[in-house]
């Protein structure tokens, strides 16, 4: 059990920073996730945890103790990098081993304790068959989760975890995403988990922070962030596909103000433009709408607004159909029961509770 702590931390290669002045608060016990697109510097805050990396500024503590000076070694953590280097000389049963050989007398281990967690763990993450191969003699797949093992088998402070299910097919990987966070719950292992999936993290952590070119952009809890991104980038990277974000104008009528989103006036409610416009947000607005919450329809009704079918793209159960209006797509993700043929005229509608209002200069969610 171990509590993370960076305080501004900063890495830079040459003029490029990786990480910048990254502030986290990692709970003990806790499932974290570091989540952004690829160079987002997400493998790089896991080194700098791990004391792979150095950094050019700000402090890491493992449960209280600055550890900027401690060896790897030292700071009890245990790391699966996305490239995972095997003993290629050895059976996956011995690189799981290994780890705990090399701990044998401090944690008193006979070799028949070695070989019963060696197998409880192989069993667990399905690789109990090929204990006795070589690396060479396995799939990618099963090598990331002969890796996984070797790391997973010691019970350390602190376990930092990279992409570790990357190489596996889609089935598999649901499966290894319940074994491991079920693991780390039963164990109670503070774990940092980078992906750039956004649906990897949203299933997996119980908070994750939302990377952007090495600074952070957000952190909270997965169903907070999806509801309540706090500002652009966070609306547009998650949610699967992400929010819409409609480049809405204020105007001034008689009778108060409307909303215009390419020629059409959008029926949010009079009050909600009102504190927009109190807040001193405006005339320019993005509008935050979720494909999930917009609604289709074939007639013209009541505060619906009138598009065009580009695409649909069938999920299962629901399809996601990308509707031109003006010059601008927006996407809804709809019941597949009912299908729609490319070129359809329909009807859209915004749920006027669940839009939420952007200021297009500082990019932050216009809190009302
Ligand atoms: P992510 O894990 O989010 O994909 P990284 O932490 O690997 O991102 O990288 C962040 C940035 O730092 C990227 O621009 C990357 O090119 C750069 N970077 C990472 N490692 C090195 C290195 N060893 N030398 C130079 N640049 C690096």
């Amino acid at each position: 059990m171990a509590k993370v702590r960076l305080v501004d931390l900063t890495k830079k290669y040459g003029h490029t920073v990786a990480v910048d002045s990254v502030p986290l608060d990692i709970n003990d016990n806790e499932f974290f996730v570091l989540l952004g697109p690829s160079g987002s510097g997400k493998s790089t805050v896991l080194k700098l945890i791990a004391g792979l990396e150095k950094p050019d500024e700000g402090e890491i503590y493992i449960d209280d103790r600055l550890v900027n000076p401690v060896d790897p070694k030292d700071r009890d953590v245990a790391m699966v990098f996305q490239s995972y280097a095997l003993y290629a000389h050895m059976s996956a049963f011995d690189n799981i081993a290994f780890p705990l050989r090399m701990r044998r007398k401090k944690l008193k281990l006979t070799s028949a304790d070695i070989r019963k967690k060696v197998i409880e763990m192989a069993k667990l993450l399905g690789i109990d068959h090929l204990l006795d191969r070589r690396p060479t003699q396995l799939s990618g797949g099963e090598q990331q989760r002969v890796a996984l093992a070797r790391a997973l088998i010691r019970n350390p402070k602190v376990w930092l975890l990279d992409e570790p299910l990357s190489n596996l097919d889609a089935k598999l990987r649901t499966e290894m995403r319940a074994t491991l966070k079920r693991l780390q719950k039963e164990l109670g292992i503070t774990t940092v988990y980078v992906t750039h999936d956004q649906v990897e993290a949203m299933t997996m952590a119980d908070r994750l922070a939302v990377l952007d070119k090495g600074r952070v952009m957000a952190v909270s809890a997965p169903r907070e962030l999806f509801s309540n991104p706090s500002n652009v980038f966070v609306a547009g990277f998650i949610g699967s596909p992400a929010m819409n974000l409609l480049p809405c104008e204020i105007r001034r009528v008689d009778s108060g103000y409307k909303l215009v989103f390419e020629g059409l006036d959008i029926d949010v409610g009079e009050a909600i433009i009102s504190e927009i416009v109190k807040g001193g947000y405006g005339p320019k607005i993005l509008l935050g709408i979720r494909p999930d919450y917009i609604t289709l329809q074939a007639e013209n009704a009541p505060s619906s607004y009138p598009a065009e079918v580009v695409v649909s793209e069938l999920l299962g159960s629901e399809a996601i159909v990308s509707l031109r209006v003006g010059k601008s797509i927006i996407k809804a993700k709809v019941d597949s029961a009912k299908a729609y043929d490319i070129g359809e005229k329909v009807y859209f509608s915004i749920p006027a509770d669940k839009t939420k209002f952007f200021d297009p200069d500082s990019q932050q969610c216009v809190q009302l």
